[in-house]
């Protein structure tokens, strides 16, 4: 099957299942016309994340990676409007795009971003008392998954669920050789995953308009 097959595939599942109202496709316009890279979650994978929050009641979510914001509305629109999302995001410009977007899609008093490394936002959100998080969505750098797992198991309770996109990167995951910093932080990510017993995980390969990709999926214990 070639690349070309799983994207035509995907936009019928996504024409079919999907179909992004105005509010998202505004989304993609604004973060193309600012320049930012087309990197976010596919329309079938965004719902998949808001079909998440909603069967798992998540009130919740913790999101590290932002961009412009598209998983965090369709996450956010997986929670009841008392819920709360908070998305840490590294490049103020990023940031200012999502927030304009979050305003747009009507869910600026329900979503809250934190701008900087999340190694320096994470701590600060532990210091604050916040969480315990329901849902936990990992989309940063990936050489730092490693640290976001220590930080999504101090931040969650038995019952949440950490997902973590990107897992399979073009099938270098399985290359135990290799010496790409992302590919060894999503390794040490899903070794540490797989060690942990108070984790209970899987992981998916997907193909569709990002690529030959994947996700994890755990559930505290
Ligand atoms: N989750 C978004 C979506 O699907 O719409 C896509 C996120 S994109 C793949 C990754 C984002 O993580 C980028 O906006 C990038 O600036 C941000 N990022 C990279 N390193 C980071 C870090 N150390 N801390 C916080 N955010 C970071």
């Amino acid at each position: 099957m070639t690349n070309d097959q799983w994207t035509s595939v995907d936009s019928y599942l996504a024409d079919l299942l999907v179909s992004e109202d105005s509010i998202l496709v505004a989304v993609h316009d604004a973060n193309a016309a600012a320049g930012l890279p087309s990197i976010d979650v596919s329309p079938v994978q965004g719902k998949f994340l808001m079909l998440l929050a909603q069967i798992s009641g998540a009130r919740s979510v913790l999101e590290i990676g932002t961009l412009g914001g598209y998983s965090t509305i369709w996450l956010a629109r997986g929670t009841p409007v008392d819920s709360r999302i908070v998305t840490l995001e590294a490049e103020p410009k990023h940031a200012e795009i999502a927030r304009s977007n979050f305003g747009h899609a009507g869910l600026a008093d329900r979503i809250e971003i934190r701008i900087g490394p999340a190694l320096e936002t994470l701590p600060q959100l532990a210091q604050e008392g916040a969480g315990p998080f329901d849902l936990v969505f990992i989309d940063a750098d990936k050489r730092n998954n490693p640290h976001y797992l220590e930080w999504a198991m101090k931040l969650t309770r038995p019952g949440s669920i950490i997902v973590c996109d990107n897992i399979v990167r073009d099938g270098q995951v399985a290359d135990q050789g290799t010496s790409d910093p992302d590919v060894r932080g999503v390794r040490r990510f899903l070794e540490m995953t797989a060690e942990d017993e108070r984790l209970d995980a899987t992981a998916v390969q997907t193909v569709g308009s990002k690529g030959w990709d994947g996700f994890s999926i755990a559930r505290v214990r």
